[in-house]
């Protein structure tokens, strides 16, 4: 068993840096603060290694806060008979519910049932989903009668309704668990940064030996040592692989490991289904899944899986994408949302990898499970793949490959220990605030102090989920919190960055 030694309070960021200057070196470097980068950091830190994490922009600014916030087994995938990976997802959403009960839970999903067959067959296939989660079970699937459905989901089409299948899954709040993930490594005594972007690798003899990283803030650059670089960078991976010419390690010029794929969401006033309870529609009229699931007091309706060429950091909807989702919604709701009440429009980027082994034989990959695994000659570990629900197994895994490859010390070897170990963010003395209350003093004073805030937007978007949630809402607020910022000592709380992104969040196209 690791020793597992906490820090007595965080650092500040002027701290950090003073700490990153005083002593440049770690077991292990961590770039991106995602899931899976905070995730990593979090397992290494708790083994006793020491840790520098370093996010380009805020945490979970990338896809991590992007997600549908399901926390699940994967019913799709059941579909597609990967029976282990579910039985591994599910294990997972067990255990991230009971590490951090602060910030997820269970949720009850109802598929509504239009066609005689549907009730029976995806009632099966529910039933196996229960019986693959075991223990770490939820509740039972049960056969619901129209008149149950209608009452569960108030909202719900009821012409042509037959029945219907109510099944358990999870939910939780992704970027906020991002930043309790990094709260938590650092409380191991992690160093995380954000704002701090890794704009080139250190080789020596052709082994990464460390990162140039520059403080996005003051534009000052730091040289930081390990033997073991783990790229976290989700889909801007290539970048430090080399393949991307226009960044990191051009001279490189390997094939790209991933293609982006948008999925898009719509948030409408919860009025439209006023319920606790989710909607899975398992086979859209193109054969696709949709949601439609309550969240902090709204409904999220999505997705999208559009492949796309680039990577922005905000990847716009496009009408296909709006009209697709409301034209579903129209389906199966009694009142039909129309572009006029969508509140919120927001996308994530999946990385679909690609099999890069031809011309690769000096690097080892494992793309066996959804996540991917790749080690490159020069020592650089790559992971990107995977869901939100099971970034803890990803970590693992990442630690498992980076000691096999002998980029670890030897002390890494120790157990993992975040199986059962709690997730920090309980204490937080609101965890997620009603919109209005996101431009509280006390509420930003301690996002500022507390969860790494350095701008209007982090607390808007991902401290607070105003603008994931009614971007109009959100813009209104930017003044007050930048305002409330500033009294701080935050020199730049940048409320007009929030401004134009709340814009981009209200025009549905
Ligand atoms: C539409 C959609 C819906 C989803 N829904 C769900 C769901 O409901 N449940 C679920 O379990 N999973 C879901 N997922 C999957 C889940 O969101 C992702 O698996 C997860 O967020 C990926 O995290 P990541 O850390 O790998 O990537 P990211 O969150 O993108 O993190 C990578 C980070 O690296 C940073 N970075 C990039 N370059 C640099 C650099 N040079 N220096 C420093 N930092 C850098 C980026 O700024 C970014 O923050 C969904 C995904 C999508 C796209």
């Amino acid at each position: 068993m690791a020793k597992q030694q906490r820090m007595p309070q965080q650092l500040s960021r002027e701290q950090s840096f003073a700490k990153l200057t005083q002593s440049p070196r770690f077991d292990m470097i961590v770039v991106g603060g995602g899931a899976t980068g905070l995730g990593t950091a979090l397992d290494a830190a708790s083994r006793g290694l020491s840790v520098a994490v370093f996010e380009s922009h805020d945490f979970a600014s990338g896809t991590s806060s992007r997600a549908t916030k399901l926390v699940h087994g994967g019913v799709r995938y059941l579909a597609q008979g990967h029976i282990p990976l579910v039985r591994e997802a599910l294990r997972e959403r067990s255990r991230l519910l009971s590490n951090a009960p602060h910030n997820a839970h269970p949720l009850q999903f109802v598929m509504p049932s239009f066609q005689w067959w549907e009730r029976p067959f995806y009632g099966v296939g529910l039933k196996m989903y229960d019986a693959l989660s075991g223990s770490h079970g939820l509740g039972a699937t049960e056969f619901l009668s129209s008149a149950e459905v209608r009452q569960v989901l108030p909202g719900v089409r009821s012409d042509g309704l037959s029945g219907g299948v109510r099944y358990w899954d999870g939910q939780f709040n992704d970027a906020r668990l991002a930043i309790d993930l990094a709260r938590t490594a650092a409380s191991f005594g992690a160093l995380v940064f954000n704002y701090c972007k890794v704009d080139r690798l250190i080789e020596d003899a052709g082994k990464v030996v460390g990162v140039h990283v520059v403080d996005q803030e003051t534009k000052q650059g730091y040289d930081v040592q390990s033997n073991c670089v783990i790229n976290a960078t989700g889909v801007w991976v290539d970048g430090l692989r080399g393949a991307d010419v226009s960044a990191a390690n051009p001279h490189l010029n390997i094939p790209h490991l991933v293609r982006p794929s948008r999925g898009v969401h719509l948030v409408v006033s919860r009025d439209f289904m006023p319920t606790d309870s989710a909607m899975l529609i398992p086979k859209t009229r193109d054969g696709r899944v949709l949601f439609i699931v309550p969240w902090l007091g709204h409904l999220i309706l999505g997705t999208t899986d559009t492949p796309v060429d680039t990577a922005s950091r905000e990847p716009q909807a496009d009408t296909a994408d709006v009209d697709f989702i409301l034209g579903e919604a129209a389906h199966y709701l009694k009142r039909a949302p129309t572009r006029a009440d969508v509140l919120s429009i927001w996308s994530g980027l999946r990385p679909l990898v690609q099999d890069v082994s031809a011309g690769q034989s000096q690097s080892t990959k494992a793309i066996s499970r959804e996540h991917t695994i790749e080690i490159a000659a020069n020592g650089l570990l790559t992971v990107t793949g995977g869901k939100w629900t099971t970034y803890r197994a990803m970590s693992e895994d990442v630690m498992a490959h980076a000691l096999a490859a002998k980029l670890l010390p030897l002390t890494a070897a120790q157990d993992c220990v975040t199986e059962t170990l709690p997730i920090l963010g309980a204490d937080s003395p609101c965890n997620t605030p009603s919109i209005a209350a996101a431009a509280d003093p006390d509420f930003v004073r301690y996002a500022v102090e507390h969860e790494f805030a350095r701008t209007a937007s982090d607390v808007l978007a991902r401290r607070s989920r105003a603008l994931f949630l009614d971007a109009k809402a959100a813009k209104k607020l930017a003044p007050a919190v930048a305002e409330a910022m500033t009294k701080l000592g935050i020199r730049d709380p940048d409320a007009t960055s929030l401004v134009h992104l709340a814009r981009q969040y209200q025009s549905c196209p």
